[in-house]
């Protein structure tokens, strides 16, 4: 099994520069950047944190996208979905197999940790059997208008068991911009419920007074680009947020509304933003957004950068420029030529398939986008069983394997 090891020559993002050099790595953290006894030289690579994806449902991963919109406000959506023969086929398939369908979804984007936003009762019983970390520890609400889904025991009681507990208090906020979406951050601050703890989803109605408010507590946004657009053909003012020296992090929401990929909403998020301001969002904004800031605001202290003593979640990027940031920005799914998670080699293309294989006792072959891939995780077994429950081949864009 391989665990104590090195990997060098290689570049990597370390927390404010770009290094060149080797990570030693021991049993599940990075042990410090020297070369190790068992050292594995790999070629023209770049070394990164693998990616926080900061929001997603992982119950609602399924495919087509569902709604008619754009809506005023979230609950219309809602209705649609809970009607649509879409969200009948999925409730065939029992949770674990839909959570793992998630799972796999953001995987091979490189994300191994996702906030699920939903009540404990759902996937406390899940989240253990998963093949990526899904954030234990949180309080939560639905939303901050009296027509949520009433997650969770009440904003006040939430939040401060976030405080007590030092975890994140997650909620969507002004998810649309009808009377009540426009107050609900006032319901927050009138229930003494933000605070740096509090992460905050969406933010389409939010004033500038809100924005003010929100950085004066220090709490958090996450921005869901392509699901704010699908759903309402408008999103928050995402600039206005940043000169606020707001943190900001990136999610998917789940593909019922946003992006197929995490790697997608990358894209879209660069593309959308490009719209707005007709400026380009800097790549490194982009890069602490999928990676230092959602490990600030989800309270996970030892993710999100290459450092020692850090979790050694990483992913091994084909070094195609001269600038990483660019790299990033412009990242495809072949070129994650390599993801070691927990301090293991769980997925490589060809060339680094000999550390799969030390690593893990079953390795499962595939091809993503047409190129091979060696996984510890048998995702295409997955694919089968959905295929047997629902009696037909079901593609899933955001699993283009084979
Ligand atoms: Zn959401």
């Amino acid at each position: 099994m391989l665990k104590n090891y090195s990997i060098s020559n290689i570049r990597y993002i370390a927390s404010d520069k770009i290094e060149s050099g080797s990570i030693s790595i021991k049993g599940n953290f990075i042990e410090n950047f020297n070369i190790s006894k068992h050292d594995y030289k790999l070629e023209n690579a770049l070394v990164i944190p693998a990616f926080i994806n900061a929001h997603d449902h992982l119950f609602g991963t399924y495919f087509p996208k569902i709604g008619h919109g754009p809506y005023e406000r979230w609950l219309e959506w809602d209705n649609d979905l809970k009607k649509d023969d879409v969200y009948k086929e999925r409730s065939k398939l029992d949770k674990e197999t839909v959570y793992l369908l998630g799972a796999y979804r953001n995987f091979i984007s490189g994300v191994l940790t996702v906030s699920d936003h939903i009540p404990h009762k759902v996937n406390d019983d899940i989240i253990d059997i998963m093949p990526i970390r899904v954030l234990k520890d949180y309080s939560l609400a639905h939303e901050a208008v009296s027509y949520d889904l009433n997650w969770g025991d009440g904003l006040d009681i939430e939040h401060q068991r976030a405080l007590e507990n030092n975890i994140p208090f997650i909620t969507h906020i002004a998810e649309g911009y009808d009377e009540e979406s426009l107050q609900s951050l006032n319901n927050l601050i009138e229930a003494k419920a933000l605070s740096d703890n509090t992460v905050l989803i969406h933010g389409i109605a939010l004033s500038d007074q809100d924005l003010e408010n929100i950085a004066k507590a220090k709490a958090n946004l996450v921005w869901c680009p392509n699901s704010n657009y699908f759903m309402f053909e408008r999103t928050s003012n995402i600039k206005k947020w940043m000169e606020n020296g707001i943190n900001v992090s990136l999610g998917t929401d789940s593909p019922a509304t946003g992006s197929q990929t995490f790697i997608d909403e990358m894209y879209f998020t660069q593309d959308y933003y490009k719209r707005l301001y007709n400026e380009y969002l800097p790549e490194r904004t982009l890069y602490n957004m999928v990676t230092e800031n959602p490990a600030k605001c989800l309270r996970l202290y030892t993710l999100g950068k290459i450092k020692d003593k850090n979790i050694a979640d990483l992913l091994i990027l084909k070094d195609k420029n001269k600038d990483p940031y660019k790299t990033i920005s412009t990242l495809t799914l072949n070129d994650i030529e390599a993801i070691i998670q927990n301090g293991l080699f769980v997925y490589s293309n060809e060339k680094y398939s000999e550390m799969v294989y030390q690593s893990n006792e079953n390795v499962y072959v595939f091809n993503v986008k047409g190129e091979k891939r060696y996984c510890a995780y048998d995702i295409k077994g997955l694919m089968g069983k959905i295929r047997n429950i629902l009696g037909y081949i079901k593609e899933f864009p955001f699993l283009p394997i084979d």
